[in-house]
């Protein structure tokens, strides 16, 4: 017998989501089209974006400007392998990275999305650590509670153990060492008491760890949390005492959306390994790099297999290239400094009005990312369908309801934003 295929319900039947039941899947929204902050719905409903598309779509839909550009490339050359082949695309991107990255980062590796970047800087730093130390058994990593790297299996390893996804996959992930989650606030005052968990596990488990891979600043989809930049600095005296590298995930702390350029400024820390990716290409298409140090690339390429042991398919896309080129020029022509504080104080000013809401256990904002802790979990379908009620596209996860708009919102989307995710708390 042949399988039935729905037609009128072909996307709860045969589509799966992002994190979702076959069986009893979130409700979905079909868009038409969407421009600015703009998501037009099928029905002709009209939303506020609130999410940038999880970090990505940092000016917005369908910009006129990146939409010529990435004409423009497909009238040359959509893709070419990067085995042995290279193009103006990739070579101008790497020179835009290496001006606005931290002044170490030397060598770049183009991957296919965030978790694979994780992948690579992991991989490096496992090959870098066995060719320095010469000792096979120093690979293991240590990360820090409520932190967030993506879906594949050595990403998913680092996730927090609880937030993530640790139970669905038990004993099948590799088993890393976990710090608890830094306690100090971002404008908190710094107590020497929240690195002594890190330093206790990287003395006692140093010869077994290759790195310490964590976000910078902001704790992302394991909690938006904002943390001490003094950790960053405590961190890396560590890891430089101790023979581990340091790697950075900053594929959602990266682009502005903390108010830096890239996270790691709050500290004027610079880590060995760096993972970019969502606003890289602007929402776009999927990609992302990995950087660092010339010592890193040199020491793996002096090492046993004497060559970076990864090479996916589509590295390098030239359209995804001259995508993230056009996404950073729109960065650089702006005063991007003034651009996100100005947002932070807009919505400072909004979303005060959720701290004394009972259900709300803390606010608080960093950059262009506004977060609204409530005391349980949210129910996200529920939550969803009133935000659409009201003309806003906001996705909470947990107990967090955030938002994270495009750097164009206007003054009056974003008012409009907060307070209706205000009303739909209430
Ligand atoms: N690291 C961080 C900090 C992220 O926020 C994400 C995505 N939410 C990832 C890695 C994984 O990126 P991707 O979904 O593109 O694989």
């Amino acid at each position: 017998m042949g399988k039935e295929i729905l037609h009128d319900n072909f996307d709860r039947e045969h589509l799966w989501h992002p994190y979702t039941s076959t069986i009893n899947p979130l409700p979905t929204y079909k868009v038409e089209s969407a421009e600015g902050v703009r998501i037009h719905l099928a029905d002709g409903t009209e939303l506020i974006d609130g999410m940038s598309s999880w970090w990505a779509a940092i000016h917005g839909y369908n910009h006129p400007v990146i939409n010529e550009a990435a004409t423009k490339q497909l009238s040359k050359m959509s893709h070419v392998m990067f085995g042995g082949l290279t193009h103006e695309p990739a070579i101008e991107l790497g020179k835009l990275l290496l001006s606005m990255a931290p002044p170490s980062m030397h060598n770049i590796f183009y991957a296919d999305s965030g978790s694979v970047a994780v992948e690579v800087a992991m991989k490096m730093a496992v090959q870098a650590s066995i060719s320095r130390s010469g000792d096979h058994k120093k690979t293991n990593f240590v990360t820090i509670l409520n932190g967030y790297h993506g879906d594949t299996w050595n990403a998913m390893s680092v996730c927090d153990p609880v937030t993530g996804m640790h139970g669905a996959f038990g004993s099948a992930l590799p088993v890393r060492y976990f710090a608890p989650a830094p306690k100090v606030p971002f404008a908190g005052e710094w107590d020497p008491k929240d690195i002594e968990p890190l330093t206790e596990i990287i003395r006692n488990h140093k010869d077994e760890l290759a790195a310490l891979i964590l976000e910078p600043i902001v704790q992302g989809a394991g909690g938006m949390r904002f943390y001490h930049p003094q950790y960053l600095r405590e961190a890396k005296r560590l890891c430089d005492e101790n023979g581990l590298y340091l790697i950075f995930d900053e594929i959602a702390s990266g682009f502005w959306r903390t108010g830096k350029k890239f996270a790691w400024e709050h500290a004027g820390v610079e880590p060995d390994i760096m993972c970019i990716g969502k606003g890289l290409t602007a929402g776009y298409l999927t990609m992302s790099a990995v950087l660092t140090t010339k010592d890193v690339a040199d020491t793996i390429s002096n090492g046993e297999a004497g060559v970076m042991m990864h090479g996916p398919t589509f590295m390098g896309n030239p359209l995804a290239c001259s995508i993230a080129i056009a996404s950073l020029k729109l960065l650089e022509s702006q005063d991007m400094a003034s651009r996100v504080a100005h947002i932070e104080s807009e919505i400072k000013r909004h979303i005060q009005a959720a701290a004394s809401l009972p259900q709300v256990k803390e606010v608080r904002v960093l950059g262009s990312i506004g977060v609204i802790e409530m005391k349980e979990p949210v129910n996200v379908g529920e939550f969803q369908k009133k935000c659409v009620k009201r003309g806003i596209w906001v996705r909470p996860f947990g107990r967090n309801v955030y938002v994270m708009p495009p750097y164009i919102i206007s003054d009056e989307d974003l008012r409009t934003l907060i307070e209706q995710m205000i009303e739909c708390i209430k």
